[in-house]
């Protein structure tokens, strides 16, 4: 995930420069990523400037008054997928004659073919990005030359038919714009990454031109022109009226107008329409808050961690970065490190590899040192952290490595402290997450410790693999249906609230106490059910509702169930999460359902239900949801 935004300064008027509608639409983006960001003006000759690092870097190393002039261009804030944030990763990428200039979000699954392709036509690239076929295969299709005069000089015509050609040639998600030599245009499409157009031309007009027949003109009163964007708060500030863009459309913007066509080059008639946000909403995207617009992006995250990974056909899982790892045989027993909510996704990570018949413990980093918990020689650790930064998990890491252990890291952040620490990293995929109460970075990390299981242990089965590639439209089914806001408003003001789950959602019920805590400032215990009558059952009363995750109808549901009327007989509100396969729905007072799959799948479903009795609670309390008191985004001290 990253922010891309194009524009083109209308013609007719005193435009703003280009340089200072990408800065400015970057830095609302930068939400979207942050590690690296660039910048391509075209103004005959292509004028391209990046820098690793935030936003500011690329500000401060820039004299914008000498790039004044050109008012097209390209812009990119990155989140890397491939490769580290360097200056040399970070986008735009160009070709080796620097004839295009590309920016890209997303992943090109078949990068690695493309690039052995085009290294043995010649090519050197530049930067290990997967980004980086793109302009290559541009520029290769321009010096082929098919259908021109094979003048040296290109024109619009081999511009546009070379970007299709190269886009052709793509497998997996994108959105990419670029700019040429030569030509005052961005050529942009996308696949299963957003991409909106934004249009001030002051003509109201709805319909697309094809250039030849612009119907773009101004009426004077101060248009700005056409951007291009991966979210409409990036140009908000020059105009609200917007045509969203549908998977492989593509989009021409000059001067003079705006060009949609479906993927055979047919224009096609895009309506325009117009968004009604204050510029306070807009990095929320009409959400009142970030929290609930990263559970509402689940969907889209968790795809990004699946794509190009799990095979359905052949009942695979490919971890690429982990190639050198996965084959190896290690010391038992694998032990997982984190804490907070990576520690839970840590304890679901070791249920599933003991599933496997692979020994595996979780312990919280804090508590990881290797007199307490000894590491054998030669076993592996694997350390989860959404930032790459917790302090806690990096030392558990150093010192596992220093006795003996093959480390790896499993977190959201390219090039972190982690991700260069530990042996190995994998990648969790889920975007930048500005809440604090960690949510799809959350269930990107239940995703990820489910294919790593299966790579290590090299075993799924294809009902598995199904089951992983439909978490991304069940947890959609989820958001759409959920009734949790209506429940938590029946339950505010409760005393105290419980969680409780057996096997893989015992995980799921501390992830949902600890998610209410943190953001509801209310009492909240994740229980494994069947300690309730050890302990915690002492505290349950009228005035404390009990959360029960009951997915499928084996013994683990057949024995929580035993627990919920243990509870019930306490006069407890009980609220149950469950695909309803057991019929538990007979001793709940409130249910939260969610689809039917399997085990594994069904408790990265029923966190969702659980984030969202979370956030709804703590709205109805009027809660600072996306910073709660005392807490920050990353721990980094012990
Ligand atoms: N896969 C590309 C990269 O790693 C784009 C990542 C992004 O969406 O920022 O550079």
């Amino acid at each position: 995930m990253c922010g891309i935004i194009g524009y083109v300064g209308s013609a007719e008027r005193d435009a703003p420069d280009a340089i200072d509608v990408l800065l400015e639409g970057l830095s609302e983006l930068e939400y979207r990523g942050y590690d690296s960001a660039g910048v391509a003006l075209a103004n005959g000759t292509l004028d391209v400037h990046k820098a690793e690092g935030e936003l500011e870097a690329l500000t401060s190393s820039l004299s914008t008054e000498s790039l004044r002039d050109p008012a097209v261009g390209i812009g990119h804030t990155r989140w890397s997928t491939h490769g580290p944030p360097t200056d040399e990763n970070a986008h735009p990428h160009t070709d080796a004659e620097g004839r295009v200039a590309v920016v890209h979000n997303g992943i090109i699954e078949n990068y690695q073919t493309l690039r052995d392709e085009l290294a043995a036509d010649g090519v050197t690239f530049e930067s290990q990005t997967d980004t980086e076929v793109v302009p290559h295969l541009i520029a290769r299709s321009l010096e082929s030359g098919d259908g021109d005069d094979g003048d040296e000089r290109y024109d619009s015509a081999d511009h546009k038919r070379a970007f299709r050609r190269a886009i052709d040639r793509l497998e997996g998600s994108y959105a990419i714009a670029a700019v040429f030599e030569g030509e005052e245009t961005v050529y942009a499409t996308r696949k299963d990454s957003p991409l909106v157009l934004g249009i001030d031309d002051s003509d109201g007009g709805a319909v697309a031109t094809d250039g030849s027949d612009a119907v773009a003109a101004t009426d004077g009163d101060g248009s700005t022109g056409y951007f291009l964007a991966s979210d409409v708060p990036a140009f908000i500030e020059y105009t609200d009226r917007v045509v969203y863009l549908e998977d492989e459309e593509f989009v021409r913007l000059d001067a003079t107008g705006w060009t949609v066509s479906d993927s055979d080059g047919v224009p096609l008639e895009k309506p325009v329409q117009t968004v009604d946000w204050d510029a306070e909403d807009t990095g929320k995207s009409g959400y009142d808050h970030y929290m609930l617009k990263e559970i509402h992006e689940q969907p889209s995250s968790l795809r990004q961690c699946l794509r190009g990974r799990v095979n359905e056909l052949q009942g695979t899982v490919t971890l690429e970065e982990l190639d050198a790892l996965v084959d190896r045989e290690f010391a038992s027993p694998v032990r997982f490190v984190a804490c907070g909510t990576s520690y839970h996704a840590a304890r679901y990570g070791a249920s599933l590899l003991q599933r496997r018949g692979t020994p595996a413990t979780a312990t919280i980093a804090s508590e990881f040192t290797t007199d307490r918990v000894p590491v054998a020689d030669g076993s592996l650790v694997v350390g989860i952290t959404q930032s790459g930064e917790t302090a806690d998990t990096l030392r558990a890491l150093r010192e596992a490595q220093t006795a003996g252990a093959t480390t790896l890291a499993v977190t959201n952040t390219v090039g972190s402290s982690a991700a260069r620490a530990a042996d190995h990293a994998l990648y969790i995929r889920a975007g930048p997450e500005i809440g604090v109460a960690a949510t799809k970075t959350f269930a990107s990390q239940q995703l990820s410790v489910s294919l790593l299981s299966a790579a290590l242990t090299d075993r799924a089965s294809h009902e598995e693999v199904q089951s992983l590639r439909r978490v991304p439209d069940q947890v959609q089914t989820v958001l759409d249906t959920s009734n949790a806001r209506a429940i938590a408003a029946e339950l505010v003001g409760a005393g105290a609230f419980f969680f409780i789950g057996r096997g893989l959602n015992y995980p799921v019920a501390l992830e949902g106490a600890l998610k209410f805590k943190e953001i509801t400032y209310e009492h909240a215990e994740g229980f494994a059910a069947g300690e309730l009558k050890h302990g915690p059952l002492a505290l349950v009363t009228e005035d404390t509702p009990v959360f029960a995750i009951v997915t499928g109808d084996g013994e683990v549901a057949r024995k929580t169930i035993s627990n919920i009327k243990e509870v019930e007989a306490r006069d407890a509100p009980v609220v149950v999460v469950t695909d309803g396969v057991s019929d538990v729905e007979r001793y709940a007072d409130y249910v939260l359902e969610i689809p039917e799959t399997d085990e594994r799948a069904a408790a990265v479903l029923a966190n969702v239900q659980l984030q969202l009795i979370a956030y709804w609670v703590a709205h109805e309390m009027g809660r600072s949801i996306d910073k709660p008191r005392n807490l920050a985004k990353s721990v980094t001290v012990e």
